[in-house]
């Protein structure tokens, strides 16, 4: 049973030798083995490299980091130096694209002493709320594999919570570590843009996307986090303001802390079991010596529609380099070279890219530009104020995560406007640029878990991390596992 461990007790058995770390590697592809079938978690596999990488670290010694000799999965955007690469999207599939370099990320990792065990599923360029997008298939719910896994990163909350791997790495842009952490009962924190580096991970939106991880719980959260932050030369947008020490505070409590709970964010018509666990855990906080005070957000309803806009157009001008001539799906005899882009990018990219590319294009167009991208911006702005004003109040702001616990396998089939609603509660965030975790609060009665958000000010993870280890701690949420 060592896949069930945390990354805490099994850092604490390999240092006290009770086991190598070849071990666990074995152990999380055994369990993967075993289970994957059921959940289409995993897209690549890079076990026999895991190995050999697990015997090198059991014969020089497990170092003192908590990661040394730990396994994981990354999704499918972060590049690693010969490993297949594709972003779940048959423009890169149909080649095999290996990268010839190593994202900051991983390498971060490496250094440390983790140990990569191959790629997890996501929607194409991570354009989604499910893995429905993907060219594999859909990642299935390890709670219910009727349902979805949420998305993008549905194979990376699906494989943690399905005991694959320790930890695996996640991106967001709008809530794709947030939401499938959320609906599979796990926990995931998008950092503040420009904690942690993007580089060598595949853009969708550059001025959005965030790089962070998904973890069983709070405290093995803050450990790759530590791992993974902080300025990084190859990516212009990170910043140097100093990471401070996570494990430090983490255990300091709420006592005194105030919370907001923002009233746009609890809307008409909103599940009832969602909102009844949320609340609870507002009480659970209080009773932990935190306050808790309503507070207004008022551009809330705009984030989602703002997000569909400038997504989109980042998105087209990102997916311009995949025109299959250095790399990536090609085709045979075009009869000129206009005929091979529009050959290679219409037989290699999906619907949902395609469409995002087209409504990108078009609001950046010159007779839509004002009407659109720039108006779009400077809704941007306020909501930013929103959040800056509100923190002035608060230390964290509490809400769901998604409206509903996780949907059905093709519940928003053909209905590309009720996906992105999957966001109504995780695009303000990105708007402002500042971190927000989800940890699990609880179940429906289909015993389907239920995320609750835990927000902080840029820059501000650490009381982030803070409040929901002490919410995480005085509940038994996080001890449950789906029965697979
Ligand atoms: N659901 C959002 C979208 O489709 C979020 C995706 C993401 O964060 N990568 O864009």
């Amino acid at each position: 049973m060592l896949h069930t461990l945390t990354i805490t007790q099994a850092h604490a058995k390999l240092k006290k030798k009770d086991i190598s770390s070849e071990e666990l590697v074995r152990a999380c592809i055994d369990r993967t083995e075993a289970v994957d079938k059921s959940i289409n978690a995993i897209v690549h596999r890079s076990f026999d490299r895991a190995l050999l990488e697990a015997k090198k670290i059991d014969e020089q010694g497990v170092t003192s980091h908590p990661l040394c000799g730990i396994p994981y999965f990354a999704k499918d955007v972060y590049c690693e130096e010969g490993v297949p690469t594709t972003a779940c999207s048959n423009i890169l599939r149909n080649k095999n694209y290996c990268p010839p370099f190593d994202s900051t990320t991983t390498k971060r990792l490496k250094a440390a002493g983790a140990i990569s065990l191959g790629k997890t599923n996501t929607d194409e360029f991570t354009m989604g709320a499910s893995t429905e997008t993907s060219c594999y298939g859909v990642t299935r719910n390890p709670w219910d594999t009727t349902r979805v896994a949420g998305g993008s990163s549905g194979g990376s909350a699906a494989a943690v919570a399905a005991d694959e791997a320790f930890f695996a790495l996640a991106t967001d842009t709008g809530g794709s570590i947030r939401q499938p952490a959320g609906y599979c009962g796990m926990t995931g924190i998008r950092p503040t843009y420009g904690r942690t580096s993007r580089y060598g991970v595949m853009s969708m939106a550059s001025s959005l996307d965030t790089i962070g991880p998904i973890c069983k719980n709070i405290e093995d959260l803050a450990i790759v986090l530590q791992a993974i932050a902080g300025k990084d030369t190859m990516d212009g947008t990170t910043s140097d303001t100093a990471v401070p020490d996570y494990h430090a505070t983490l255990k300091n409590g709420v006592k005194g802390m105030k919370i907001g709970l923002p009233k746009e964010y609890f809307i008409d018509g909103m599940n009832s079991e969602v909102e009844g666990a949320v609340r609870e855990a507002a009480k659970a906080l209080v009773s932990l010596g935190a306050t808790m005070h309503e507070i207004s957000l008022p551009h809330t309803k705009y984030a989602t529609p703002c997000y569909y806009v400038l997504c989109p157009c980042e998105v087209s001008s990102n997916m311009a380099r995949y025109d299959g001539v250095r790399y990536g799906h090609t085709v045979e005899n075009p009869a000129d070279l206009l005929d091979y882009y529009v050959r290679v990018r219409s037989e290699g990219f999906g619907p949902e890219v395609k469409r995002r590319i087209m409504i990108g294009t078009y609001a950046l167009s010159a007779g839509y530009f004002d009407a659109y991208y720039r108006q779009a911006q400077k809704i941007r702005t306020l909501i930013k104020q929103d959040f800056m004003e509100a923190y002035k109040k608060v230390d964290v702001i509490i809400s769901p995560v998604s409206p509903t616990p996780a949907f059905k396998v093709g519940a928003h089939e053909n209905d590309p406007v009720a996906m992105y609603l999957e966001d109504v509660f995780l695009d303000g965030q990105v708007m402002a640029g500042i971190p927000a975790l989800s940890v699990n609060c609880g179940f429906s009665n289909d015993q389907l878990p239920i995320g609750l958000q835990i927000m902080g000010p840029q820059w501000g993870e650490e009381t982030v991390l803070r409040a929901a280890y002490a919410y995480e701690q005085a509940t038994e949420w996080h001890k449950q596992k789906p029965s697979l």
